[in-house]
């Protein structure tokens, strides 16, 4: 990797800017344009965490880490440099508008009690996935006016797909799940289809980076499955988010040697094979 791809990742990810959509916020300004804020990187509880927007540098005062935004991102998330590299351009990737409607939606979360109930009952039940997958709800009838506000204009929401023709948002009552770039929404009611998508690709393998460190992954059908396996500390998980696997899923899969085990539940739908045992089955990919 040259200097220089590096150099232009970091120009187009201001350092302030990542912090920011990972919920920083800044308690005091300092002078030439520095900040100084609670410590995302440890219990923090006297602001020690200094940032220089110019510079695009953090240096923080009570655990002695400092860096840049791809610094940051490995400390943040806890992986090596390729996979921070790798969750930089997926996030640079998100275009802005799916960026703010996460964001709005992750708010909104803990503002409907019958969100977190239908997420306890899924067996959604630590703060730490809820934070890790960004999980967020759609209530209805509130995402277009707030994105208006910002300035998108309604035609941009309709061809998103977040606003219907005649103008309502087109999640209503979903939990909804930021996936790469695109959006998936499962109703709580039971009268909507339970599974619904943005228009465009559902994406790849869900939170692949993560996964294809390992020698072993274990693939599901689900983002419910997913929640289940790590919040049972498991991290070698990866998801399909449906039976059938697109092209690029099937080639992530096989991106190098590993062995991956399939564990597709017993739907009683006719979705899938009908084993009298949860589906587990091994093999071995050697490309
Ligand atoms: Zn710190």
């Amino acid at each position: 990797m040259s200097r220089q791809v590096l150099d232009e990742l970091k120009r187009q990810i201001p350092l302030l800017d990542y912090l920011q959509a990972n919920d920083w916020r800044p308690a005091r300004r300092l002078s030439r344009g520095r900040f100084m804020g609670l410590c995302p990187l440890h219990e923090d509880h006297e602001p020690s965490f200094l940032v220089d927007p110019l510079k695009n540098l953090f240096y923080c005062y009570g655990c002695g880490r400092g860096g840049d935004v791809i610094r940051f991102a490995e400390l943040y998330y806890q992986v090596k440099f390729p996979q921070a590299l790798a969750l930089l351009r997926q996030w640079l990737g998100l275009p802005p508008l799916l960026r703010e409607t996460t964001e709005f939606y992750r708010t909104q979360l803990h503002r409907h009690s019958e969100a977190v109930a239908y997420l306890y009952e899924r067996g959604i039940r630590s703060s730490e996935v809820i934070e890790d997958m960004r999980i967020g709800y759609a209530p209805g009838g509130c995402l277009r006016g707030w994105l208006t506000q910002l300035g998108y204009s309604r035609l941009a929401l309709r061809e998103a797909g977040l606003v219907t023709t005649a103008g309502y948002d087109t999640y209503m009552r979903r939990v909804v799940f930021p996936l790469e770039g695109n959006l998936y929404g499962r109703s709580l009611s039971t009268t909507a289809p339970p599974h619904r998508f943005l228009p465009g690709a559902k994406g790849g393998l869900y939170s692949w980076e993560q996964a294809r460190q390992y020698p072993e992954v274990i693939l599901v059908e689900g983002l419910f499955d997913y929640a289940a396996l790590w919040q049972a500390g498991f991290r070698n998980v990866t998801c399909s988010l449906g039976t059938h696997l697109n092209a690029r899923q099937f080639r992530q899969l096989c991106d190098g040697p590993r062995t991956v085990y399939l564990a597709f539940d017993a739907d009683t739908n006719g979705s899938g094979p009908k084993p009298r045992n949860p589906l587990l089955t091994g093999w071995q990919s050697t490309a």
